[in-house]
């Protein structure tokens, strides 16, 4: 459980609808990600892939860039639990991560050799996505950390970088900021934060429910989660209307 003590830490769950921190069972070879934008005190992207039963994350402080030649600065937060990731509502404000919360891309993604932790301890971490608007290679490289030779835990700083392949778009480096739209429900920040319906349904849980829900249950909602995209959007409009 160590591994997520300080998500836990940060977060009344009595208050806010995001879900309490459990560490995943690993699910075969393919290990999933999700960008989620986040429009908190500054409007960002928190990249998460999966890794060891946690979401490894880094919040992003600009929209990803297909232009290798565009550097992102991703900052590396507290691994975050699997569960989070279907999470998209509104963080109340006061509470650790206070603002709205957009699935903004999902899919899966493979790293770039056998030992992925090694890479990743060794701050140079290349892998392909395959999801809904990330796709191919891309390379997170850490700074040197500021804090260096002090005592006090320093905040990482890592670059989010595309490699040069076939979904590069070199000289184009704002491609991906015209994507405002959720990828689970097709709905905008703006809709999310005035929805009076929320996405993930961790109510439950804090009523002591949290085992309730049945391995069939799961399975079906891990079959709903891959969804195509038309399915998803048309499914989206029903429920705006
Ligand atoms: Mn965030």
């Amino acid at each position: 459980m160590a591994r997520l003590t300080d998500y836990n830490r940060k977060r009344n769950f009595g208050v806010t609808s995001e879900p309490p921190g459990r560490i995943a069972k690993a699910v075969g070879k393919a290990r999933r990600f999700v960008i989620q934008r986040h429009d908190a005190t500054r409007l960002h992207y928190d990249l998460r892939l999966e890794l060891d039963g946690v979401y490894k994350s880094w919040a992003v402080t600009k929209v990803p860039s297909l232009d290798p030649a565009t550097k992102r600065l991703a900052v590396e937060v507290e691994d975050h639990p699997i569960d989070y990731g279907t999470f998209e509502g509104t963080i109340p404000e006061g509470e650790y991560g206070g603002g709205t919360v957009q699935l903004w891309d999902r899919g899966k993604w493979l790293p770039q050799s056998a030992t992925p932790e090694k890479d990743l301890a060794k701050g140079n971490f290349k892998f392909v996505m395959d999801g809904e608007r990330m796709k191919g290679g891309w390379a997170l490289i850490r700074l040197r950390d500021r804090d260096e030779g002090r005592k006090r835990n320093p905040r990482h700083n890592w670059l989010l970088i595309k490699e040069t392949d076939d979904y590069a778009r070199p000289g184009d480096p704002e491609a991906l900021a015209s994507e405002t739209t959720s990828v689970k429900t097709g709905r905008t920040l703006d809709q999310i934060a005035g929805g009076s319906h929320k996405v993930w349904h961790s109510n439950r849980a804090a009523k002591g429910d949290a085992t309730a829900k049945s391995p069939a249950k799961r399975k079906a909602s891990a079959k709903s989660a891959r969804a195509t995209p038309s399915s998803v959007k048309s499914k989206a409009k029903k429920k705006l209307r």
